[in-house]
């Protein structure tokens, strides 16, 4: 076959002809984000194979995948032309047929891409999807005009609308894909079009396949309740709707005029900054990645609440775990919730049974420390009691080989006072889960003060493994995402106590976009954690601060959350409902505390909660506890039900008029009064404010 050398269309994809077919490589590395270069590359490539007199032309990935989307940092800013609408229509309106060769992902502005292309062919283990919905905004270059044309309207509701990335077969299924290739995908492309003559076939002269509109109905429906009210969601659904019409340039316009003023809206400048964020907060300026120890079998010691769904993390990731429990009976037990989550996985179709008898298979039971002698890495959950948490630790790295990494789960303890029962205290790091451990996204990595560089480095490199959002925290109470979430606690009690009702706090939370309030999810967890704590600490407590006894006085009733049917509200059929009970006890607690009662409107609520974080968050960054102002944004939107498209409390906060976040904190620390630490709030803002303009 007659081939020419490869040269740069422009930079970002590189061009060449193979016979009579034109080959653009997308060549922008590390995942061919598609940038300016690339969008002018491919402009000039089909133009080239235009006068070069091309048969055929087809475009595919260099590198691992074929376009992870399109770059995101042009997207707070105008977008350089040409634009990727204009490079779709080149395509489009090329005398010959272009072929999308897709492996890895092609995902947003890259699948776009794709769907303007005549056909799709892809290797095993690509997979596609429009995420931008996800990111606040919607798809902008044609995505929610071809995909209906293709899959139907209902399907891709469902598919834009969840941000959903599908895997090949699926997409294949859906109409998306006409071919997967096995073996090499650019000879597969040209055996495609050897074949027989493939004609034009452009997505958008198809009309979407005909379709109940229930099927329609119940997929907007169920779509619109997931967005949780976003405006961009029900945008993305009309626009889709759209595509059943007969005008698809006047549709295609539309969702572009869409796309613009979405992409600049405060949802989207706050969703892209936890993109940004959660990618940063995976990383330690400094730290040699390569340095993390490869994890291949993990010893997890305790087999409670968190030891079990922390072995369902590993077992998940496909990672042998070997469980130590402290008698028969706890190790039984522990062993018997496993198997019971794994049943029931399969019975609801989530697992399939083939996969859950691997996972089984990968689990062992054991009493003794001594079993994790073939672990790299060794965890424990047991109780929260230094004593008992240091002789574990001890006997666990008497067992573990000497380069395995030690972790502790510990909410609150002393990590350094750990790691002095240990012989080599380097090896311990801080991974605390979050329950259920399998489920909830965030995992702190807590360095203590010996941590090493390779166990920081592996426990980052686990949480990637994992699938986890990893938060580097420095040893202090609570690390960062319980120490900031027990000032906003305390705040929210203080606000009851001084007039509102624990409904009223929550509905403020929940309107501000909180996923529950602080008293719901307080009734949620059990009210007996905090009490326990509480008790701890009494003798340490300062006599001149307020403090409020309500907590206590409800589990001294017996109400300890929904676990016992009642705790801050009551639950007569599953649902809270307001207490009288409670309300009583409140009445009480402000009379004893000599509190005229005035209710706060919805908007001070939510101010206030909101200073009780801002303000905890600027003194563990003064403190060095964690990293960087957007790891707070990442741990609170990833752990704590921080509504994501408000970007986190500190991109929150730097919004705000300086004026009224200097009130706020003032209102704050009147309502704390005795003992309020006043955070660096001003300072931390505007730090976040010049990185901003940079
Ligand atoms: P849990 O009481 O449910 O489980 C603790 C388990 O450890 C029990 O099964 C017990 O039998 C076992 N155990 C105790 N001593 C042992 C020993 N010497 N050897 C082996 N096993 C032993 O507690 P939990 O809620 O799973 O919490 C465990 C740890 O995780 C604590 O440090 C806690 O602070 C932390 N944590 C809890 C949560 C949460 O939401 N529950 C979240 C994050 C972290």
């Amino acid at each position: 076959m007659d081939m020419q050398p490869e040269t740069a269309a422009a930079p970002g994809v590189r061009f060449k002809m193979i016979g009579s077919t034109a080959v653009l490589h997308i060549d922008n590395p590390p995942v061919n984000a598609g940038s300016h270069a690339v969008r002018a590359g491919l402009a000039e490539g089909i133009a080239r194979a235009t006068r070069q007199g091309a048969t055929a032309a087809v475009l595919i990935g260099a590198g691992r995948c074929f376009v992870a989307g399109s770059d995101l940092r042009e997207f707070g800013k105008p977008l350089a032309p040409p634009d990727l609408p204009q490079v779709i229509r080149l395509i489009e309106e090329a005398p010959f047929p272009v072929v999308a060769a897709l492996h890895g992902v092609a995902l947003g502005g890259g699948f776009e891409l794709a769907l303007g292309c005549d056909y799709r062919l892809a290797a095993p283990g690509t997979q596609v999807g429009l995420p931008e919905v996800g990111l606040g905004f919607v798809p902008g270059a044609g995505g929610t005009q071809r995909l209906p044309r293709l899959a139907g309207v209902a399907r891709a509701i469902e598919l834009i609308c969840s941000a959903a990335r599908i895997p090949v077969d699926v997409a294949q299924e859906d109409g998306l894909i006409d071919r997967i290739v096995t073996g090499d995908l650019l000879e597969g492309a040209l055996a495609f079009l050897a074949e027989a003559p493939q004609p034009k076939r452009r997505a958008l002269d198809l009309t979407p396949p005909a379709e109940a509109p229930e099927r329609i109905e119940a997929a907007a429906t169920r779509a619109l309740r997931r967005g949780k009210g976003r405006p961009n969601v029900a945008e993305a659904i009309r626009l889709v709707r759209a595509s059943a019409g007969q005008d698809a340039a006047a549709a295609l316009a539309e969702e572009r005029a869409v796309f613009q003023r979405l992409r600049l809206a405060e949802d989207a400048v706050a969703l892209r900054h936890l993109f940004f964020a959660e990618r940063r907060a995976a990383t330690v300026d400094g730290l040699d990645m390569a340095q993390a120890r490869r994890i291949s079998r993990v010893g997890v010691v305790g087999g409670g609440t968190m030891g079990q769904g922390i072995a369902r993390a590993f077992l998940a990731a496909g990672l042998p775990v070997v469980l130590v429990e402290r008698d028969q009976a706890s190790l039984d037990r522990a062993m018997a919730g496993l198997a019971a989550h794994l049943d029931k996985a399969v019975a609801k179709g989530r697992l399939s049974a083939n996969e859950a008898a691997g996972r089984r298979a990968a689990l062992t039971g054991a009493l003794e420390e001594r079993a994790l002698a073939g672990c790299d890495l060794g965890i424990e959950a047991v109780f929260e009691d230094m004593a008992v948490k240091q002789q574990v630790l001890a006997r666990m790295e008497a067992a573990l080989p000497p380069q395995a990494v030690l972790a502790t789960n510990t909410s609150y303890l002393d990590i350094d006072e750990m790691g002095a029962a240990l012989t080599d205290p380097q090896r311990l790091l801080g991974l605390h889960f979050f329950s259920p451990a399998d489920v909830m996204p965030l995992l702190e990595v807590v360095r203590a003060q010996a941590t090493s560089d390779v166990a920081l480095a592996t426990g980052l490199r686990l949480a990637r493994d994992l699938g986890k959002q990893p938060v580097v925290a420095r040893v202090a109470e609570g690390f960062v995402g319980n120490r900031i979430y027990a000032a906003y606690r305390r705040r929210a009690e203080l606000l009851v106590l001084d007039g509102a009702s624990p409904e009223q706090v929550d509905a403020a939370a929940t309107d501000f976009g909180f996923a529950m309030g602080p008293f719901a999810v307080a009734d949620l967890s059990g009210l007996d954690i905090a009490w326990a704590m509480r008790k701890r600490q009494a003798p340490q407590r300062d006599p001149q601060a307020r403090y409020v006894a309500i907590p206590d006085q409800l589990c001294e009733a017996g109400r300890l959350g929904r676990k016992t049917g009642a705790g801050w509200y009551d639950y007569p059929d599953g649902a809270p409902m307001p207490s009288s009970e409670v309300a009583a006890m409140i009445g009480a607690a402000r009379q004893e505390a000599g509190i005229a009662p005035k209710v706060p409107d919805a908007a001070t609520i939510q101010r206030q909660l909101l200073a009780a974080i801002v303000n905890e968050a600027a003194l563990l960054l003064d403190e060095g506890v964690a990293q960087r102002p957007s790891d707070v944004d990442v741990a609170l939107t990833n752990g704590y039900g921080f509504p994501r498209w408000r970007g986190g409390p500190l991109h929150w906060a730097a919004a705000q008029q300086e004026a009224a976040v200097a009130a706020d904190q003032d209102a704050l620390r009147q309502a704390v009064g005795h003992g309020f630490c006043v955070g660096p709030v001003a300072r931390v803002l505007d730090q976040i404010r010049t990185e901003q303009k940079g």
